[in-house]
């Protein structure tokens, strides 16, 4: 015995539950909310306010995390417009594009796996005499630059691919694709709200005019995202009010979630290049230990083209939803967390082509900052654990 009251050489188990659904939602860092904590309690001021120091200071914190957001992306802080959060700031890119170009064209390209803020309104904006082309993937999830530039006509306003997939982590080729529109003169929109802070973001070498950005995925508050919009690119507001952010985006700033959002941006800025590989290598330790235990498991998405953290895997002859209940201890995800009271199979997994029972099976691991290796070897215990009796039951029970 040792002197923890340990038999020699045991390991004692993480305590649970374990949290691994990252790409839902991240917990605030402690430094996140050291940095909003004055800011919700004696620095209380609106942004807004021009007239006394209460205004003043809370102008200063809010031009300050405008310039730590900025810098992460490569951005000018004057481009970096405030909103609700990446599904205010998906309506906005592309809505407002779309009402901004009207004289230009009635034209927009998106792809099959874009999140459903990308996807709703564009299918809005189709009901109100837009025409959008929804782009297919194969069946790494990455799509083909060729039938992009097929797609591109006269009429095309605005190009929207997402830099990081919600469910599969597919990085799609972001800088091509930037290229492409830039070399055709069609606005480039990306939903980037998944690859910040986990993988490199630059607008000017991914000759990016719009990208879409939140606070939660990348442990900051939620509530609280923001739209790059490049210098000179017009984007018609959704919300009228006090003209504030260029007019863009009317609304008293949330001071307090701006600061942390600057924070944790600053943060990922300087730990990023080491975070990515030490994610990454727990990642792939999971996939692997899952692997040697089991077999019947796809892996769902392009290996190559990933983020660090992300993992879905098809767990074959297994429900992935009764797979979750038998996980109890363990916060994963079988399908896009934003849409998780639907059970359908997923339409990013469809997209792939995967059938509806390898859709159905899938789980979506996303390991993020504050995860252990002793959490990811007693995951992929579990998982293995629970895989196979699930699969002794269905074979005991034809
Ligand atoms: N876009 C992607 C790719 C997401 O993963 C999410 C959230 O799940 C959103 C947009 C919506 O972000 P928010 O929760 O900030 O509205």
């Amino acid at each position: 015995m040792t002197g923890n009251g340990q038999t020699r050489g045991s390991v004692s188990p993480p305590p649970t539950p374990i949290y691994l659904d990252n790409h839902a939602t991240t917990p605030i860092d402690p430094r996140v909310l050291e940095a909003m904590l004055p800011f919700l309690t004696g620095k209380f001021g609106n942004a807004a306010s021009q007239s006394h120091p209460f205004g003043w200071e809370a102008q200063s914190a809010v031009a300050n995390a405008r310039s730590q957001i900025a810098r992460l992306v490569g951005a000018s802080p004057g481009e970096i417009v405030f909103t609700s959060g990446a599904t205010e700031s998906d309506n906005l890119a592309i809505a407002g594009v779309a009402e901004a170009c009207q004289a230009k064209g009635n034209h927009i390209i998106t792809v099959a796996t874009e999140h459903k803020a990308v996807l709703d309104t564009s299918k809005h904006l189709e009901k109100h005499g837009h025409n959008v082309t929804y782009l297919s993937v194969g069946p790494n999830g990455l799509i083909d630059l060729e039938q992009l530039e097929d797609a591109i006509t006269d009429k095309t306003i605005l190009v929207s691919v997402m830099a990081a997939n919600n469910e599969i982590g597919v990085l799609q080729p972001i800088a091509e694709i930037g290229k492409l529109c830039r070399e055709r003169g069609v606005l480039f929109h990306s939903d980037a709200v998944q690859a910040l802070g986990r993988v490199p973001i630059n607008v000017e070498e991914m000759n990016l005019d719009l990208a879409s950005l939140t606070a939660h995925k990348n442990y900051g508050p939620k509530g609280c995202g923001a739209l790059y919009v490049r210098a000179g690119v017009r984007v018609d507001p959704l919300i009228f009010g006090g003209g504030h952010e260029r007019g863009m985006r009317s609304g008293t700033l949330n001071v307090p979630g701006i600061v942390g959002f600057g924070r944790a941006c600053e943060i990922s800025l300087e730990e990023m290049p080491e975070e990515s590989c030490r994610i990454a290598s727990l990642r792939n330790r999971l996939r692997d230990k899952v692997l040697a235990e089991l077999d019947g498991v796809l892996i769902n998405g392009s290996m190559d083209h990933r983020l660090p953290g992300n993992l879905n895997m098809s767990f074959l002859h297994v429900e992935g939803e009764t797979l979750m209940t038998g996980l109890k201890d363990i916060a994963v995800s079988s399908g896009s967390a934003c849409h998780s009271d639907k059970v359908e199979p997923s339409h990013v997994l469809k997209a792939l082509g995967l059938s509806d029972e390898a859709a159905g099976s899938a789980i979506r691991f996303g390991i993020g900052r504050f995860n252990s290796e002793a959490e990811i070897d007693f995951v992929a215990s579990r998982v293995v654990e629970a895989v196979k009796s699930l699969r002794e039951f269905s074979v005991s029970s034809d």
